[in-house]
Order: C-alpha cells, then structure tokens, then sequence
C-alpha cells in the first residue's frame, strides 16, 4: 500500500495551533525531538500510525496532513513583537488555516479573484510622493469613487484577500498578513474594537502587499512606507488638503473624523505631511490630545469595526463540508467566531 501524502509543513502549523514545542510534541507521542523535527524538515516520514498519533494529540484530521501546500509564510508582526512567541506563531498557524479555507472556497467558486496590482516602491529610498501615487495608482485602478472609503475590509475581499479577525492578546498588536500569492491573508486584532484604527491598519497590510510582496518587512522604512500608503489610501491628498484646518481646530477634526472615518491622530499626521500643519502647531495638537487621554482612546468614536465575511459565508455554506472534513473544527468555528464578534 502507498504511503500517503504527507506536508510536512502541515505538522509544523497543527503543533503551533496547539501551542506544543517539537520536544513537547515528542514526548506526548512517544518519539524522538529528533523524529519530529525530521518530519517538518522532510528528512523522514512518520509511518500511517505515526500520522494517526500525531493527528490525535494535535487534535487535527488526520486528513490535514495529506492536503497539499503550495507555499507557507513566516509573516511579519508590525507591532506584535512584546507578544508571546507561542501566541505569535498560533496566530499564524490559525491564517494557514484561514488560507485553506479560502482555497476551498476558491475551488467551489465561492471566492473573488486575487487582484491587488503589485506595485514595487522603488526602494528604501523611494518618494513620499512615490508612494502617495502609488495609493492612488490603487484606486483608480479599482475603481473606488471619490471620498471616504466606505468599508476598507469588503474592498480588501472582493479583491481576492482574505482577511479575518483574531483576538492577538496583546496591548500593542495592530495586524500581520501572510503575503500568499494566491490569496494572501490578513488578520486584524479583534481585541482594540477600534474602527478608525482598524481601518488603518488594513490599509497598512494592503501597502505591503501591494508594494513590497514578498521582501523583508520591519525595516524602519518599509514601514513608514505603509503607513505613508495608508494615509493617502484613505485622506487622498487632493481631496483632502483643502479640508484639513491650519490651527488645531477640535470641532473641525472630529467632523472629518466622522467623514472620514480615520483617527485624530492620522488626521492630524496628514495636516502635517501635506504641510497644512506646521511642526510647531502639529506638536501644540499631539501634546493636548495626549494630555487628554486621546491617544488610548479618541473621542468621536466610530462604532464598531468592519467585519470580514467571505468565509463567514463560506463556512455557512454546504460547499464548505469538504474543508470542514480535513481542517481542525475548533479553528475554522474560532475564525467564524471572532469574525462575527469583531
Ligand atoms: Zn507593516
């Protein structure tokens, strides 16, 4: 009898959905750390039994090992680097799975086409005009009207991303995404209940995607890149220019806060980068938000944050079940589950 097929990059995603070392994983299965680590390196293949034990102590099908992987990603966490190393790579494992989910719903035609047009900055050196073109290369490009984008997670699905909501568990988590060729993956913290920021945040991940694909993220200016990207995603310079005040006017902020569904704090970055602002006035703004408490929370709040529902509605299809045979229950209902909550 054949063999069946084994990914081995699969072990490596159920024992970090469980949180479990590879010398952990060993004992609780009766093996070597080495055996282990062989397996995930592809330096050996555990027997049928072998596939059996591990799928029971990793509470996953033992299906889930035989699906194929076309590709596997490290992700980068922006802001995620105080958060534990284990809750780290679970939230990473949990968007393998997420990206399972959206492979199968590609194949039962359930899911929009990847198009995110790929962009490259020209380097760390690259323009900040550069990159306001770049945003709005984007928009254009889809088609998105004048003004404020209304839902920045349903643009980022119908255009073929999968995005999804986690609880990241920590004080300073934004967001990360798996740069998938196919479709790539982000996840939003579900825990800041934030809209304005989480809609930044979005288009913060959007940026990489767009303009940096599969490089090394983190470097100081790749990520001032994103940012940079984010504001003119969502403020476009020409549209917003005239709007924003030249003084620290409250009552002007906050009514383009709600128009624009952005934070006080990104607006008042733009009214400095298009030079509305002078530093000074800039600085006199930051420090009276900060001394009111603004900068843990805003006021004007915006209600609660978008929500994914690609594979919400997926999952609440009968196209599903095939997917639901091989993918571990818990994590696909816990995908569904901070999706709705969020
Ligand atoms: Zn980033």
């Amino acid at each position: 009898m054949d063999t069946p097929t084994f990914e081995r990059a699969r072990l490596r995603v159920a024992r970090e959905l469980v949180g479990l070392s590879q010398k952990q994983l060993a004992t609780r299965v009766g093996l070597t750390p080495a055996a282990i680590s062989q397996f995930e390196s592809g330096a050996a293949r555990p027997s049928p039994e072998t596939v059996a034990a591990l799928s029971a102590v990793l509470t996953v099908p033992a299906g889930f090992f035989a699906q194929p992987v076309t590709q596997t990603h490290e992700g980068f966490f922006r802001s995620l680097r105080r958060t534990a190393v284990a809750d780290r790579r679970r939230a990473r494992a949990i968007a393998h799975v997420a990206h399972d989910l959206a492979l199968a719903a590609a194949a039962a035609d359930r899911f929009p086409a990847y198009d995110v047009p790929r962009i490259p900055s020209s380097g760390l050196e690259a323009s900040l005009d550069e990159i306001e073109n770049i945003a709005a290369h984007v928009r254009a490009r889809w088609g998105v009207p004048p003004g404020p984008i209304t839902d920045v997670v349903k643009l980022l699905e119908a255009h073929g991303v999968v995005v999804i909501r986690l609880p990241l568990n920590s004080t300073d988590v934004d967001a990360f995404s798996l740069p998938f060729a196919d479709h790539p993956v982000v996840v939003l913290g579900s825990d800041k209940n934030d809209r304005a920021r989480s809609r930044f945040d979005g288009t913060h991940e959007l940026a990489h995607l767009v303009m940096h694909g599969e490089q090394i993220w983190g470097i100081k200016e790749v990520e001032s890149q994103a940012h940079r990207f984010a504001a003119a995603f969502l403020l476009p310079a020409d549209e917003i220019r005239d709007q924003l005040p030249t003084t620290v006017d409250w009552p002007r902020l906050f009514e383009l806060k709600r128009y624009w569904q952005v934070s006080l704090a990104a607006l008042l970055m733009r009214a400095r980068t298009l030079n509305r602002m002078s530093e000074s006035t800039y600085l006199t703004a930051v420090k009276a938000a900060s001394a009111r408490g603004w900068r843990r929370l805003e006021p004007v709040p915006l209600g609660p944050p978008e929500h994914p529902n690609n594979l919400l509605n997926f999952l609440a299809s009968t196209a599903s079940q095939p997917a639901r045979a091989y993918l571990p229950t818990n994590i696909v209902n816990d995908i569904a589950a901070a999706t709705v909550s969020a």
